[in-house]
């Protein structure tokens, strides 16, 4: 039994006709860039979500740095976020010149704790960036109402939880100043390529997001900004148009098997808590193992591929103490990077398949 990470080849089998079908239109329209499905997917992303703009990109990384752009951050300025992420969250704010100040996760739940946050505010301070890990939000509006206090923006970075839900009921990328996800293949809704989006129910960010992803111009050869050459495909909207019919079943789907888990593993392995009445999209299903290379090995060869998100807190990248991030603090982050481990959780995994994953991650971790 040969268990993918992410199953693609499935998904693609369950909708194969009307994914042909819906590539075969784009290029039979031949408007490669800014067609027409571009704008249908926005409205469907919005409808979707619930915000007001959705504008589509090229990718999540570019949807944070465009959302960063729109703001004005700039050398000099602070943005607030998360050190335990995927790399491109400090990433586009150092490319900004602008400096990372990170604050410590919550133990539970492996997001950033709002009540470490305002703590962290200074006069230069310009943006807060909450990530919802794994598919989780964190108290996004407790975040919002910090950041709206004290003059500082809110951007969550859901690259990993579009179609999530947070605790008091609201929809991920709907909540803040800015959201912004990310269509990589392997994320819960995920196109045949890169692509990513940006979100705001603010007119006027929306505009100038919107200028931005395309060189800065809002009216062809007119440049109000510098921006970036950031558009989606036609090809990948089109794609996602299809795939996000699809997407409420996986999501579904993506629950019932993390359920299976969490009461396989209860009060044997530390799992990340979901809230009761949140609704986590589980982009991974996380655990943590206190001998995680046995672990690792092992689960390889019995056949079950498993990852780690994420090894290493930003703080002690190589690049980040070039760049001067010495002497940063962030324990409850240092010790889940030493531990997390990822099982798979995507919606195709058969019973028998979870059944093994199970049975081999309670026989190899130790807790
Ligand atoms: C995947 C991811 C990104 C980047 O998205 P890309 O589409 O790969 O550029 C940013 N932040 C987080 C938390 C991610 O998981």
């Amino acid at each position: 039994m040969k268990i993918p990470f992410v199953d693609l080849q499935k998904q693609y089998q369950e909708i194969k006709p009307l994914i042909d079908e819906r590539i075969a239109q784009v290029l039979t329209h031949g408007q490669f860039i800014g067609g027409p499905e571009i704008k249908q997917l926005e409205t469907e992303l919005s409808k979707f979500c619930g915000a007001k703009y959705s504008l589509a990109c090229a990718n999540g990384t570019d949807a944070l740095q465009i959302a960063l752009m729109s703001l004005d951050i700039k050398p000099g300025d602070e943005v607030i976020t998360t050190p335990f992420t995927f790399f491109a969250t400090g990433e586009v704010i150092a490319l900004l010149g602008a400096k990372a100040v990170f604050v410590d996760i919550d133990p539970e739940t492996y997001n950033i704790n709002p009540d470490l946050i305002e703590e962290k505010i200074t006069d230069k301070t310009k943006a807060i960036i909450p990530v919802s890990l794994y598919g989780l939000c964190p108290d996004l509006e407790k975040i919002q109402r910090i950041g709206s206090a004290n003059n500082v923006h809110v951007i969550e970075d859901g690259a990993q939880s579009f179609g999530a839900i947070t605790e008091k009921g609201n929809s991920s990328c709907s909540i803040n100043d800015l959201s912004t996800t990310s269509f990589f293949p392997a994320k819960p809704l995920g196109c045949y390529g890169d692509g990513g989006a940006v979100f705001t129910n603010n007119e006027e960010l929306a505009n100038k997001v919107n200028s931005i992803r395309n060189h800065g111009q809002a009216q062809r050869y007119h440049h109000e900004y510098i921006g970036l050459n950031s558009r989606l495909d036609t090809i990948q909207a089109a794609i996602l148009l299809e795939k996000i019919k699809l997407f409420p079943k996986e999501i579904e789907l993506r629950n019932i098997i993390a359920k299976r888990y969490s009461e396989s593993f209860s009060h044997k392995l530390k799992t990340q808590k979901i809230p009761s009445s949140a609704q986590c999209v589980f982009a991974q299903y996380t655990l943590e193992v206190s001998n995680r290379d046995s672990f690792l090995n092992n689960m390889k060869e019995a056949g079950i591929p498993v990852a780690v998100h994420y090894p290493i807190c930003l703080q002690h990248q190589p690049i980040f103490k070039k760049l001067g991030y010495t002497n940063i603090h962030t324990p409850h982050a240092e010790n889940a990077s030493t531990k997390v481990v990822s099982i798979p959780v995507h919606p195709y995994l058969e019973e028998n398949q979870q059944e093994l994953i199970i049975n081999k991650t309670l026989e190899f971790a130790k807790a």
